[in-house]
């Protein structure tokens, strides 16, 4: 009998032939997924076209049910055996990723070239965003409602676009700025173009408009042209610049993905697996999938972790299911998964987290009890009962899995949704994957893990 606690490598516990070929088939439906999915909109997109076609749908007496929100945030629930007063299995996941958002007044035309202005959203380090390929991904509402979905940059031989630098021959003060005051936010402009509007076209501009801004009427030309497009639409719109290009294997054994997004797209993509490939059998709990927007922004807004949305579709099921169940014996005997990432131990940066209560790259999903700040500020402390009836679910399915903290107390610090799903008196705990280089165009996940989490989830739906 061994006393002591050792976390467990998931390559050396999946090194079969057959866990071998699991993980890897796994890992190419995972890097297709992110590939394709970049925005909001493209993951709940994918989302719901994978439950419908496993039969989850509108009809709110059906034992599957789907309910998509603004095309950005999604519920569904699978009915499970037992009454839905004895609580549901839930698996809670974000759909938003840092990333710079196109201002809603975004041409303008600067030293000859042509800019769109972009605002960042959630969490970015601003400098990673210079002088890489970019795409340009979202959606264009015209006054009549008509709305023009874009992916702009993604095929090969297709023209991407970039945030110019500054050239270190001139970077001599910018050298000597903090890193805050270094980037500005303002200076993040994407070029667009930088061909004048072609003589022709112009004739039929004003006289005293001929002599200004000749790119960006370029610009808008070209819009017109291939969009029936005017400036003020995009005023209406949803534009996102994110790294252009599919996501990759890393490394000389290709056991890492890299690629934009994976915070949290890659808890979306492996809670949807869980739950498709548990369909063959009837489960214990009612399972329920929820994906939410905004949670890079603090949760906020209709599409957000804070919104009333999750509740009405509670509501909803029960009233179709069981409606003389109270919502409060359904919330209160609930259990769920706030399916998030958690930052792996980093090689060059070992000091930022304490030894003991920090995760590694390959070692399995990782439970985080609270997250927070400071003296735990802003947690939801998952209680120890949960914890333990959790480990010992996945010590009986062999499944490895690590505790850690976000990094060393005092030294930053960060939350998820589990406090707002918590309020409603469910247990619920942090759990997910670990990322190196995370909120960072190219984030690093371990082929290993995606395959121990996606188990995990699909242990803990089906548990008893
Ligand atoms: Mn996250
Ligand atoms: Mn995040």
């Amino acid at each position: 009998m061994q006393f002591e606690f050792t976390p467990r490598n998931c390559w050396e516990v999946y090194n079969s032939a057959k866990d071998k070929r699991k993980i890897e088939d796994l890992a190419a439906r995972y890097l297709n997924f992110l590939s394709r999915c970049k925005t909001e909109r493209e993951t709940t997109d994918y989302v719901c076209q994978i439950l419908r076609q496993a039969g989850f749908g509108e009809d709110p007496k059906g034992s599957k049910i789907l309910r998509p929100l603004q095309g950005k945030a999604v519920f569904a629930a699978r009915r499970g055996r037992k009454n839905p007063g004895q609580g549901a299995h839930l698996i809670f996941a974000h759909t938003d990723t840092p990333r710079l958002d196109l201002k809603q007044r975004p041409l303008q035309e600067q030293s000859s070239v042509g800019q769109a202005k972009t605002h960042y959203y959630g969490g970015i380090r601003k400098y990673q965003w210079f002088a890489r390929p970019l795409a340009l991904h979202g959606v264009i509402v015209k006054e009549n409602g008509e709305s023009l979905t874009l992916a702009l940059g993604e095929k090969p031989g297709e023209p991407v676009f970039t945030i110019a630098d500054l050239l270190p021959h001139l970077a001599a003060k910018q050298m000597d700025q903090p890193l805050r005051a270094a980037f500005e936010a303002e200076k993040m402009n994407l070029v667009l173009g930088h061909r004048p509007l072609e003589a022709p076209s112009r004739q039929r501009r004003k006289k005293e408009d001929e002599s200004k801004d000749k790119i960006k009427a370029g610009l808008l030309n070209l819009l017109h042209e291939r969009y029936g497009l005017v400036e003020e639409d995009l005023y209406s719109a949803e534009l996102q610049a994110v790294p252009a290009g599919p996501a990759l294997e890393v490394g000389l054994d290709s056991s890492l993905i890299g690629g934009f997004g994976q915070d949290d797209r890659v808890n979306v993509f492996l809670a949807l697996e869980a739950l498709t490939q548990s369909l063959a059998q009837e489960p214990p709990h009612t399972q329920i999938l929820v994906f939410l927007d905004k949670e890079e922004i603090g949760s906020e807004g209709s599409t957000g972790a804070k919104s009333r949305f999750f509740e009405y579709c509670m509501q909803e099921l029960l009233r179709h299911w069981s409606p003389e169940t109270p919502l409060a014996d359904l919330m209160l005997n609930s259990r769920g998964l706030s399916a998030d990432v958690h930052p792996a131990s980093d090689p060059d940066w070992p000091d930022l987290h304490e030894k003991l209560n920090a995760a590694l790259l390959g070692y399995g999903p990782c439970f985080c009890k609270f997250t927070g700040s400071r003296g735990k500020y802003e947690a939801n402390d998952a209680h120890a009962e949960y914890v333990a009836w959790l480990r010992g679910l996945l010590n009986k399915a062999g499944i490895p899995w690590q505790m850690a903290e976000l990094g060393k107390v005092d030294q930053g610090g960060g939350g998820t949704v589990a406090m707002h799903f918590a309020k409603y008196g469910m247990n619920i705990i942090d759990f997910g994957p670990t990322v190196l280089s995370m909120h960072s165009p190219f984030e690093l996940t371990s082929k290993a893990d995606l395959y121990a989490t996606c188990l995990a989830f699909k242990t803990f739906l089906n548990a008893g």
